[in-house]
């Protein structure tokens, strides 16, 4: 009789003995449905269990297995009820310690036995204790001590830790199971040719998996635990692989199809130039020059605009603009907020209405008879410019021709969305079906790794020179028992002829009370500051509030603004020299340097003063420091990344994007040259690209629709 080996990627999770309906359903919220996705469920740490300690050895902290005769088990009333059980070895004693227990329990440890246990010894009241150690007694099967390293797995409600392992066994021996030479069939996949792998990782997959499942005891933890073993670091290479693979697809699919091909119009051009007060820095002339050259495509472009706070992206984007224009399409610029969507719309009736270009606006406050009449301009065409929040995409608006979508100053971004809006902008009106341009502007630059591996599937333009006579902005840290002389320096600047910015910051979610902290706030500045005048805004008001509080703000008519974050992005107001962030410890680096880009950006000397409220946390002021030795959001950036890693960052945990199960962007950056490098040989096939990309993300929901 002969068997067919079916591999292991098609092989169901079922065909493990012991694995039902429910089970199965169990192990899918850990998104493991073949025998492949459960070899390729990872222990988050190893515990070893291969020895047993000697009592007088142990030191607080440590996980361990400690063997001992028992000499008294009392229960205790202290400040909670608990049963001490005191354990005692040829080296020393030590004491276990249950706050839950019953009667037979308590019956169990009959002095004179003796006993093996596994847990964390911590510092007690008497001493060196456990609380709640696993236990076994000698004559029971050896489920406490162990011949290789003991794997914790990630587990989900209704799955122990035991019955997992128990699958890995039956998993693992199936891996074992199958011939050597029908690796690349059967089995496991060795998708990738041993030639591209650096020379430390050529161990083949089944070895470094099989490694990773049951570490021998000669492995090195502390390797381990930082995911630096070569068995880790294998998995890792093609785990990037295969996002970075996915994104290439995804690059490659959004360009296969068709987008209108935009000529630059010089006349337009030189009208905008010269009604413009200053000329364009190099690096902007650059950044144009690459979105042209995009523009003049058949396909869409995908790019992506980085450049620090105040580098006049503004400018590039309203360019960009006019290419499409110029070449009879509109334009969609997408803002964050709404106060930042009527400020662009402010800039941009300045500038391109006096060229006889319309702009309308749609927010999600317009109503009525207002919004009616802005989207009939938008169908009528009357419109080529439109500037909004997430409601220029989401309700009914009907466009005419849009061949340019811009997104300012948006990091949390995910590939889904920018998916979604490749699709909301797609044109069928026409008789030919096009899809719009792309580009994406970041609030805040992003690390040059994080880039690399999550960005891949768009162009990347650096704007990285500031517009020139910028002065940089001294931060200064200062105690919140000194705020009166913090309000006196407010008082001075106001004399000086100089606005400033003094935002409150609030943990809660809640708009409402952070509308009221910074409304006794305003209160409190007003009454020490009778001469100035004082203004508020907040996420509370409505829109037409808002933007009039900006508006005389920008006029100069306020001098003292109090604000919640909700000017955190785009506001631009170059004589306010002065901002001083109330609590700036409850902020995000990127976010902090966001507001803090709202001085510094005329010619005069500019201070951000954070006025923090001690004590403060390790991290709180590891971010305050950074913040104050660095103006270059770059160098910030990176610094973010070390302190809040990845996630936080790309903002994956808001869009729900996927993380990495076993590669950590940080630690493996080195490894993404060597991951370009082998996406772009030859040696790897279409189908060994596609296998891997099947393997590491077929269960996410990432590129469904790519
Ligand atoms: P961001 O990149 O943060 O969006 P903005 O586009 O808001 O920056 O520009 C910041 C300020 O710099 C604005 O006041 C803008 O008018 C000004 N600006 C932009 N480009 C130049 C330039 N080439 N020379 C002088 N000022 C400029
Ligand atoms: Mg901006």
């Amino acid at each position: 009789m002969t068997t067919t080996l079916i591999p292991l990627e098609a092989m169901p999770i079922s065909a493990l003995k012991g694995v039902g309906a429910k089970l199965a359903a169990t192990l899918a919220r850990l998104q493991i449905a073949s025998v492949q996705d459960l070899l390729f469920h990872l222990p988050a740490r190893y515990q070893d269990r291969t020895r047993v300690m000697p009592l007088k050895a142990l030191r607080p902290g440590t996980d361990a297995v400690i063997e001992g005769e028992v000499c008294a088990a009392d229960v205790v009333l202290g400040r909670r009820r608990s049963l001490v059980v005191r354990l005692r070895d040829n080296s020393g004693t030590v004491s276990l310690r249950f706050f839950h227990f019953t009667a037979a329990q308590k019956a169990r440890f009959i002095p004179g036995s003796s006993l093996r246990c596994y847990g964390e010894a911590r510092r007690g009241a008497t001493g060196i204790e456990f609380f709640h150690p696993e236990i076994e007694t000698p004559d029971e099967t050896a489920s406490v001590t162990a011949k290789v390293l003991t794997p914790i797995y990630p587990l989900t409600e209704g799955l122990s830790q035991n019955r997992l392992r128990g699958l890995m066994l039956q998993a693992l021996a199936l891996l074992d199971g199958m011939p050597e030479e029908a690796a690349d069939e059967p089995g496991l996949g060795e998708y990738l040719p041993e030639s591209l792998l650096p020379g430390a990782l050529r161990l083949p997959l089944a070895q470094a998996l099989k490694y990773l499942h049951q570490p021998p005891v000669s492995a090195d933890m502390e390797q381990l635990a930082q995911g630096r073993h070569p068995a880790q670091q294998r998995l890792a290479l093609e785990e990037l692989l295969a996002h970075h693979l996915s994104l290439l697809q995804l690059r490659h699919s959004s360009r296969a199809v068709a987008a209108p091909v935009l000529q630059e119009k010089p006349s337009l051009e030189q009208a905008f130039a010269a009604r413009l007060a200053f000329s364009l820095t190099a690096a902007q002339q650059r950044v144009c020059a690459e979105i042209a050259a995009d523009l003049r495509q058949p396909r869409p472009m995908m790019r992506l605009l980085q450049g620090d706070v105040g580098a006049g992206k503004t400018l590039v984007a309203a360019r960009a603009a006019l290419v499409a224009i110029g070449s009879g399409y509109q334009v969609a610029v997408m803002a964050p907020t709404e106060i930042l969507a009527e400020q662009h719309r402010i800039n941009f009736c300045d500038w391109l209405q006096p060229l006889e270009i319309g702009v309308a606006c749609v927010t999600g406050n317009l109503k009525g008879s207002a919004r009616r009449e802005q989207l009939e301009r938008i169908a009528a065409g009357q419109a080529q410019l439109i500037v909004g929040t997430h409601a220029l995409f989401q309700e009914g608006v009907v466009f005419q021709g849009l061949a340019l979508v811009i997104i300012d100053e948006q990091h949390r971004f995910g590939v889904r969305q920018r998916l979604q809006l490749r699709d909301k902008g797609a044109d069928e009106d026409r008789h030919c079906y096009h899809q719009p341009h792309q580009l994406i502007m970041t609030a805040t630059p992003i690390p040059r790794t994080l880039a690399m591996s999550a960005f891949a599937d768009l162009d990347c333009s650096v704007l990285d020179e500031l517009p020139p006579g910028r002065q940089p902005i001294s931060t200064v840290v200062i105690d919140s028992e000194r705020r009166a002389e913090v309000i006196e320096r407010v008082q001075k600047a106001v004399a000086e002829g100089r606005q400033a910015y003094w935002v409150c910051t609030l943990i809660e979610e809640s708009e409402t009370l952070q509308a009221q902290a910074a409304e006794t706030t305003a209160t409190e500045l007003t009454a020490a500051l009778v001469d100035l005048r004082v203004a508020l805004v907040h996420g509370r008001m409505k829109a037409e509030e808002k933007a009039l509080v900006m508006q005389a703000f920008k006029l100069g008519e306020i001098d003292l603004l109090v604000a919640t974050i909700v000017i955190e992005v785009g506001v631009d107001v170059p004589n306010a020299s002065l901002m001083i962030i109330e609590n700036p410890e409850r902020l995000g680096l990127a976010q902090l340097h966001q507001l803090r880009g709202r001085v510094g950006r005329g010619t005069k000397a500019s201070y951000c003063v954070l006025l923090y409220s001690s004590p403060l946390s390790a991290s709180g002021r590891a971010r305050l420091q950074a913040l104050r030795h660095h103006n270059d959001g770059f160098a910030i950036a990176e610094e973010d990344l070390r302190l809040r890693g990845p996630g936080e960052i790309l903002g994956t945990r808001q869009t729900g994007e996927i993380q990495h199960r076993i590669a950590d962007l940080q630690r493996d950056a080195p490894l993404l040259p060597k991951v370009q490098k082998i996406a772009a040989s030859a040696q790897l096939t279409a189908a060994a690209r596609e296998a891997i990309v099947r393997r590491w993300l077929q269960n996410n929901a990432r590129f469904a629709n790519a």
